[in-house]
Parts: structure tokens; C-alpha cells; sequence
């Protein structure tokens, strides 16, 4: 076994996979660049190398620099994450070279299944269902049109070296199609310096469907069983499980034999993956392999209770699998959700800046249900613009499907993030929507149940009981803190029983405090015939960013922060800003001047820190809304800024190439 091993990547993976290396007695090296400094992983390593500038170009993406850090250090082989030089085939072959191992698979595996052209050749060969379409690259509009026509419609354009979810079109009619080619192309060379394409017939109602695969350098090769993750936005997954609630064990049985035949093909000795596209009726196509460990791969190890990063290294250092196919059983069920730092309620607009508040829930194992969060951050860190904006993978792990999905919305109930934006309230509406619960799954999911995009979840009318009961509960602490604090009361004179609640500025409702012990209130909301009573029992008190306790019964986390008299509650992804005052404040409250924000409606801000690539609009130019007015990049994204309303253009403050904070004018409308 190595003594020493190299991880060439940061965040949450290279800690995921420093985590396994000390458990196994391997010592580690990590590698960083300038942005990370005093990042997790760097911290975490027993040895770390420096090894430049933020940009990845320059440091995580630098073959020389990192083959020469594992030199310098001894170390004897190198794990790549995902990501970064993960595919590369000229990495392993550097390495190779160089006489230090790579903790994946041969040079020649990865140089087939990087192409998406070459490895549909290959997997036809090995007789795996390929998705229909003609396995060539397209070089002109003329035979383009003649190809998909051939398929029918609808197509999907694709680059064939595509990675991530970029260089995909979806073409409904020959009339997108040239459109189609020229922004994919476009794509495609930017992202990948390479303009290949090819066209295959889009599977309607699709969902992915993957086959986690397992080889070793003796010739063994077996299946893990499947991920699905069809929760998709824009192509890139947001939430998986494993298994998936459509396969059935024949299926499941049929795609697991073509992806252990795919592997095969190419003496496939580490840890992949087989992606497939499944049509309603469960056919089944292949779509891609990843020559590498997947994003997603804690939900298998939760059903097989296998540590993959455990079975690479030891492959790597020449093991033979010590388990056999019929020994690999699936036992309950995951989920994971990917906590991204974006702003859900501004079109998933990426968001940088200092976590000033990180607290993911309490990593447990009880009573068969497990609750993990692989991280590479930590509160006071900072999200940077430089690279992924994955900040955590949130998993659960139970005996059925709903009790996963149950185990994860209370997690992220109790998972608070504060300094930036993030899409935890989506995640929850997610996990809280029937039709998720119910496994009718697409990759249309996101597309088809958020047309408008997301505004939260819908406050139902037990939500707004339970926050509204919570808040009356803690607005009695404060006061009574407040009464200790001033001295004027000393707890035996009476505090107000009748409450008035505002909800949201819109609902007012009459509340009664009944009874009252030290951690329980009893709260009657509402009037007469309508009324109702909700035991509230908590040891929360003021300050306190979470509340935890019971609501009527359920256990109930909820995130809070104080604004002046006002509780911002966030619970099931729903948000409520909540004031609990006497009536006779609260009636004459009413009559409070209202001081307007500044009037920012006549321009347009930068919504996070990033580079301008382009600006689209010109002075006195009349717009649209929902016209592109400006291009941003952050985080490896480029963020199209649309107009939100009509209008002309009387001014542009900034010029592609400028380096921009957020809300920096960009241009102003007249
Ligand atoms: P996986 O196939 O393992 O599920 P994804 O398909 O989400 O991973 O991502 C494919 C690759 O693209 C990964 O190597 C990941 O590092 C990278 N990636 C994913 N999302 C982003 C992002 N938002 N920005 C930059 N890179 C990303
Ligand atoms: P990438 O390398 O970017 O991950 P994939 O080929 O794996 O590209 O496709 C990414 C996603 O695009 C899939 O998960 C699926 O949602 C969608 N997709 C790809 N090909 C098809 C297809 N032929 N029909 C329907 N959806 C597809
Ligand atoms: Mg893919």
C-alpha cells in the first residue's frame, strides 16, 4: 500500500478524499493556489505545496507544477478528485512517466471515453445501447439537416467533448437548427478548445440514470447499482439518490451487464461511471462515461456501504477487488442535495463573499439512518469567484425513500448559511414537492413545476400556523429577557396575554397566550370559530439563529433572524417575516410613515463580483424585457443579465474587460 498520496484538487473532494487516506494510515499532500491559502484542504493535509496563482489555468490545472509537487514530496500516487485534470489523459500519462500512480483509470480508458464521438463507437462495439443518432462529426448546416431529419425530431446537438452540462442544444424543428449548431460550436470551443459536434435523437420525458462501475488490474470488473439524478437545472445535476425508485430489478440487472461490458472494452481498473438516458417506458441509452469518481458518489456508498475512494487507492496499489458481484447488496436509500452558493430567488445568479455563518447539521448515524455533509469550507471562510460554487453535499441515508426525503428536509431545516446566498429554500421546495416525493421524475423537473422560477416555497396554511406559533413563542422570551434587563418588572406582574400577528405585511391575526411553563406555551391563533390552539415547546432563546423544538407536535427546525421588531423565519423553504405586538401597537403602527427604498428600478447591477465579458445594449437603444443587456462571468459561469422591464437605454457605465463589485451600475435606463 503507498505511504503517501498526492489529491491535485481543493474543496470538499480533496477533503472527502483526505478523510479516507488517514483512515487507511496514508499520509497526504494537498496542493493550493493564492485564493487558498487557509482553505480546508490545505489545512487538513499533513504536507501542503503551493503551487500558484487563483486562476486554475495556473495552478490546479497545471500538469508540470503538480507532477513536481508530488515529486518534491515523495509522494507515490496521485488522486485527482473530479474536475480539473480528473480527465485528462495527459495527466496520467505525465504521471506515468514520472513513475507515480494515478488513483484512476489506464491512459488508454480515459483517452476512449473522453470523446463522446469515440466512446459511442466503442460502447456500439461492446454492443451497449447507444442513444439513436449517427456516430460521426457533423460538418456542415446542409448534412446537419439531412442527419436530423433522419433521426427526426426532436435532436439534440452536442459537443463531443463536452463535460458539464455545456455544448447541448435541444432542436424541436429544423428552422433551430442552425442556431443550435452556432451557439453550441460557440460554446464548445470556448469551454473546451474543441468544436466537434455531433447530433443524436433527444429522448422526451428523460431521466438519467447512471451505473456506478468498479474495476481492478486483474480483469475484474462489477456494478455498484444506479444514481439517479434527474433533478437537473440547465443539464447540471442538483439532486441524486441511489437507488432509483423508477428501475426495476431487471432493468436495473440489464443496465448494470452493459456498463460492466463498456468497462471491460476498455480494461476499466478504478472507479467510473456509465450514464444512460431512460425513456418512459424504461428503455435505456448511454449517454457518456466518466473515467472518474462522480460528484455524486456518496449515495452509493450510503445503499453498499463501500468507501469508493477506499477501493480506488487500493486498486491503484494493485489490489484485486475483495467483493464479487452477487456480494455488492442495496440496503435503503439516499439522497444528496448539492448546496450551492447562488441565489434561487434571482435566477440562480452565483453568489461570492465571507461565510459569516456556516452550521450544516450534526453528521449522525442512528437507529439506520445516517445524515453526512461532505464540506470544504467552514465559517469566517470565503467563497471565491475563482472556482465551483458547490459549497457542501448534504446526504441522507434511510430504510425507505420517504424517510430519506424526510431525514433531508429536517437536515436542511437545520443547516444555516449567512453572508451569502444560497439555494437551500429550493432545495427544501424540492424535497417537499409531490411530485418529487412521488418519484415522477424528468430531467424537465426544475423546468416544468418552477416556470416562473423560484419565489419560495408556498407558505400553506399549517406553515404559516406553526411560524406564526414559534414567533409568539419567542417574542414572550424576549420580553421577558427585556423585563429582567430593565428591572422594571420582576415576573410576578402579568405579561400581555392578546398578541396581533402580521404575517408578510399581509395576513393580521388575533393571538392568545394560554397557558405558560418555562420551555412550553400554549397559543390560541385567531378568532372565535376559526381559532385554533398550538403547543409550542422550546429551549430556544434571544439571539438563538435556529429554532429548535416542537410545533403541535412536530419536531420543527426553523432558521430566524431578528430585523428590528420582526422575525424573518425561514422553515420547508418557505420565508415569513413575522411581528408579534400588542393590538394596541400594532393598530397604531398602521399609521407609521412608510420611508421608501432608494429607486434602483432604472438600472442595472451587477448581481455579484465577476468580469464583464460583454455588454449587448447600446445609449438610446430600446429594449425588451427579457432582452440579454450584458454578459458576466463569475465562478466559471457566464451570467446573462436580461432587462426586467421595457425600456431605452440612456447611459452605460461599463466596458467588457471591467472587473465589477456587486451592485455596480452596469448601464441606467431613461
Ligand atoms: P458528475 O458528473 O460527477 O455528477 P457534474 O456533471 O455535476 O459531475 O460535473 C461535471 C464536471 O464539471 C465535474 O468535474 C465538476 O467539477 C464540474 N462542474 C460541475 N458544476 C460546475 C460548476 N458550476 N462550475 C464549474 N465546474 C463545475
Ligand atoms: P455532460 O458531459 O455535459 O454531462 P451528457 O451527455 O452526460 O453531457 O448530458 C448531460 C445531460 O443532458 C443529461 O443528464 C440529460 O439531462 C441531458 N441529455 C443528454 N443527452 C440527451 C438526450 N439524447 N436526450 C435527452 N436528454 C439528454
Ligand atoms: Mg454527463
Amino acid at each position: 500500500m503507498f505511504k503517501k498520496i498526492l489529491i491535485a484538487n481543493r474543496g470538499e473532494i480533496a477533503c472527502r478524499v483526505i478523510k479516507t487516506a488517514r483512515k487507511m494510515g496514508i499520509k497526504t499532500v494537498a496542493v493550493y493556489s493564492e485564493a487558498d491559502a487557509t482553505a480546508l484542504h490545505a489545512e487538513m493535509a499533513d504536507e501542503r505545496v503551493f503551487i500558484g496563482p487563483a486562476a486554475s489555468a495556473q495552478s490546479y490545472l497545471s500538469i508540470e507544477k503538480i507532477v513536481d509537487a508530488a515529486k518534491q514530496t515523495g509522494a507515490e500516487a496521485v488522486h485527482p478528485g473530479y474536475g480539473f485534470l480528473s480527465e485528462r489523459e495527459t495527466f496520467a500519462e505525465a504521471l506515468r512517466q514520472a513513475k507515480i500512480a494515478f488513483i484512476g483509470p489506464n491512459v488508454h480508458a480515459i483517452a476512449a471515453m473522453g470523446d463522446k464521438i469515440e466512446s459511442k463507437k466503442l460502447a456500439a462495439k461492446a454492443k451497449v445501447s447507444c442513444v439513436p443518432g449517427f456516430i460521426g462529426e457533423i460538418h456542415d448546416l446542409k448534412e446537419a439537416a439531412k442527419i436530423a431529419g433522419e433521426i427526426g425530431y426532436p435532436v439534440m446537438v452536442k459537443a463531443s467533448a463536452g463535460g458539464g452540462g455545456k455544448g447541448l442544444r435541444i432542436v424541436w424543428a429544423e428552422n433551430e437548427l442552425a442556431q443550435a449548431i452556432q451557439s453550441s460550436q460557440h460554446e464548445a470551443k470556448a469551454s473546451f478548445g474543441d468544436d466537434r459536434l455531433f447530433i443524436e435523437k433527444y429522448i422526451t420525458e428523460p431521466r438519467h440514470i447512471e451505473i456506478q462501475v468498479l474495476g481492478d488490474k486483474h480483469g475484474n470488473v462489477i456494478h455498484l447499482g444506479e444514481r439517479e439524478c434527474s433533478i437537473q437545472r440547465r443539464h447540471q445535476k442538483v439532486i441524486e439518490e441511489a437507488p432509483s425508485p423508477f428501475l426495476d430489478e431487471k432493468t436495473r440487472a440489464a443496465m448494470g451487464a452493459q456498463a460492466v461490458a463498456l468497462a471491460k472494452a476498455v480494461q476499466y481498473e478504478s472507479a467510473g461511471t456509465v450514464e444512460f438516458i431512460v425513456d418512459k417506458d424504461r428503455n435505456f441509452y448511454f449517454l457518456e462515461m466518466n473515467t472518474r469518481l462522480q460528484v455524486e458518489h456518496p449515495v452509493t456508498e450510503l445503499v453498499t456501504g463501500l468507501d469508493l475512494v477506499e477501493q480506488m487507492i487500493r486498486v491503484a496499489a494493485g489490489e484485486k477487488l475483495s467483493i464479487k458481484q452477487e456480494d455488492v447488496k442495496l440496503k435503503g436509500w439516499a439522497v444528496e442535495s448539492r448546496i450551492y452558493a447562488e441565489d434561487p430567488y434571482r435566477n440562480f445568479l452565483p453568489s461570492t463573499g465571507r461565510l459569516v455563518r456556516y452550521r450544516p447539521p450534526a453528521e449522525s448515524i442512528t437507529n439506520g439512518r445516517t445524515i453526512r455533509n461532505d464540506t470544504g469550507v467552514y465559517e469566517g471562510g470565503e467563497i471565491s469567484i475563482f472556482y465551483d460554487p458547490m459549497i457542501a453535499k448534504l446526504c441522507t441515508h434511510a430504510a425507505t425513500r420517504e424517510q430519506a426525503i424526510d431525514l433531508m428536509s429536517d437536515a436542511l431545516d437545520h443547516f444555516g448559511i449567512d453572508g451569502i446566498a444560497h439555494n437551500i429554500p429550493f432545495l427544501q421546495a424540492v424535497m417537499t414537492h409531490p411530485r418529487f416525493r412521488a418519484g415522477k421524475l424528468s430531467t424537465n423537473f426544475i423546468a416544468d413545476e418552477f416556470k416562473g422560477g423560484f419565489h419560495g416555497a408556498d407558505l400553506t396554511a399549517e406553515l404559516k400556523d406553526r411560524m406564526s406559533a414559534a414567533a409568539v413563542f419567542m417574542q414572550l422570551r424576549e420580553e421577558e429577557r427585556r423585563r429582567k434587563i430593565s428591572g422594571q418588572l420582576n415576573g410576578t406582574t402579568a405579561v400581555s396575554k392578546e398578541w396581533t400577528v402580521t404575517l408578510n405585511s399581509a395576513d393580521v391575526y388575533a393571538a392568545r397566550t394560554m397557558t405558560e411553563g418555562r420551555d412550553v406555551v400554549a397559543v390560541r391563533l385567531g378568532d372565535g370559530k376559526a381559532s385554533r390552539m398550538i403547543e409550542v415547546e422550546s429551549t430556544w432563546r434571544p439571539g438563538e439563529p435556529v429554532f429548535l423544538g416542537e410545533v403541535a407536535g412536530h419536531p420543527v427546525a426553523m432558521q430566524v433572524k431578528r430585523k428590528s421588531d420582526t422575525y424573518a423565519l425561514v422553515h420547508r423553504g418557505a420565508s415569513a417575516a413575522i411581528t408579534v405586538r400588542r393590538p394596541r401597537i400594532a393598530a397604531l403602527s398602521t399609521y407609521m410613515l412608510f420611508k421608501a427604498p432608494p429607486d434602483t428600478s432604472k438600472l442595472l447591477l451587477c448581481p455579484m463580483p465577476g468580469l464583464v465579458v460583454s455588454i449587448a445594449a447600446t445609449v438610446g437603444q430600446e429594449v425588451k424585457a427579457g432582452e440579454p443587456l450584458a454578459v458576466v462571468e463569475a465562478m466559471k459561469m457566464e451570467n446573462v443579465l436580461r432587462a426586467e422591464r421595457d425600456g431605452v437605454i440612456k447611459r452605460i457605465a461599463a466596458k467588457p474587460g471591467d472587473s465589477l463589485p456587486v451592485d455596480a451600475v452596469i448601464l441606467e435606463f431613461e
